[in-house]
C-alpha cells in the first residue's frame, strides 16, 4: 500500500471522530460490520432514556428499537468532555445492540464479536478497540455516580437516525 492513501482503519478513526450526532456514528456502526461480517440490516429505530447505570442500552428481541442509556452517556460527557471518547462509547454500545438485532443473542459472543470487529476496523490500541475490551464502564473510574445521579426523564426518539436515502433491498 503506498503511503499516502489512508487505510481502512484510519478512514473508520476519522469518521468517528468527526461524528456528529447519533445517526453519523450508527451508519459507521453499520458500516464496520457490513466490513467485517458482510451483514446489514436497515430501519432501526432509536430511542434515549434514562436507564440503571449498569445498563449500556437494550435491544427489545422482535423489535426494530434499540433503546440507549442517555444517563450514561451523559454521565461520561461531563466528565470526560472529549468527543472522540464519548464517540467511542456510543459507537460500543449501538455496535453491541446492533449485533443482536443482527441475530446474535449470546452475550458473551456479542462482547467478543465487538472486540473483534472493533480490532479489525479500528486497530487494536485505538479507544474504540480499548473500551471494547476493557467495557464500557472503566470510563465511569473515579467518577462519584451519586453526584451525578439526575430525575428520571422521559424516553425520547431520535430524529433522523437512519437514512432514508440509502437503498434497500
Ligand atoms: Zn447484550
Amino acid at each position: 500500500m503506498d503511503e499516502g492513501s489512508p487505510t481502512p482503519a484510519e478512514k473508520f478513526r476519522i469518521r468517528l471522530e468527526r461524528a456528529a450526532g447519533y445517526g453519523e456514528v450508527w451508519e459507521i456502526v453499520k458500516d464496520t460490520v457490513a466490513f467485517s461480517l458482510h451483514k446489514r440490516r436497515s430501519g432501526m429505530m432509536l430511542f434515549l432514556d434514562d436507564l440503571p447505570i449498569q445498563l449500556g442500552a437494550y435491544h427489545p428481541i422482535g423489535t426494530n428499537n434499540i433503546v440507549l442509556n442517555r444517563r450514561l452517556v451523559q454521565i461520561v460527557e461531563a466528565a470526560i468532555e472529549s468527543k472522540r471518547v464519548v464517540n467511542a462509547l456510543v459507537y460500543n454500545l449501538l455496535l453491541h445492540e446492533y449485533l443482536h438485532a443482527l441475530g446474535e443473542y449470546s452475550e458473551v459472543e456479542v462482547r467478543h464479536m465487538v472486540y473483534e470487529i472493533a480490532q479489525r476496523c479500528f486497530d487494536k490500541d485505538y479507544i474504540v478497540t480499548v473500551i471494547a475490551e476493557k467495557s464500557p464502564w472503566t470510563l465511569l473510574k473515579g467518577i462519584p455516580l451519586e453526584a451525578v445521579s439526575v430525575p428520571k426523564r422521559v424516553m425520547e426518539i431520535v430524529k433522523d437516525f437512519e437514512k432514508t436515502d440509502r437503498y434497500i433491498v
